[in-house]
């Protein structure tokens, strides 16, 4: 058999292959148009159990009122925020991500 009888017999299996190729690409296509859709969605919800004020997360607590002290908008789980330097209201500061705040914001009024 020579080289050409290889290349045509191969010819539908080619034929095949793209067209699942392409089927496959549009379907990536759709996925990642859902996925930005939904990154987007994500972006403009607030953490469960947060009230966001001041660029900060604040916690409710049972009676209504909130913690005295924030949660990072910016890393994922928010950690709790501390004053900085210590015992000062300077500056509201983020162990993990170093992100800072003005001290002086305080939690949202009830
Ligand atoms: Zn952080």
């Amino acid at each position: 058999m020579s080289i050409i009888d290889d290349i045509l017999k191969g010819l539908p299996d080619n034929a095949r292959l793209r067209a699942f190729i392409e089927e496959q690409n549009s379907k990536i296509e759709i996925l990642k148009s859902e996925n930005n859709h939904l990154k987007n969605k994500l972006k403009r919800l607030e953490p469960v159990g947060f009230v966001e004020s001041e660029g900060l997360l604040w916690k409710k607590k049972s009676d209504g009122t909130f913690e005295k002290r924030p949660y990072c908008p910016h890393c994922t789980n928010n950690p709790i925020m501390s004053q900085f330097p210590p015992g000062m209201t300077m500056e509201w500061m983020c162990s993990k991500c170093d992100f800072g705040a003005d001290g002086k914001i305080e939690p949202p009024k009830v």
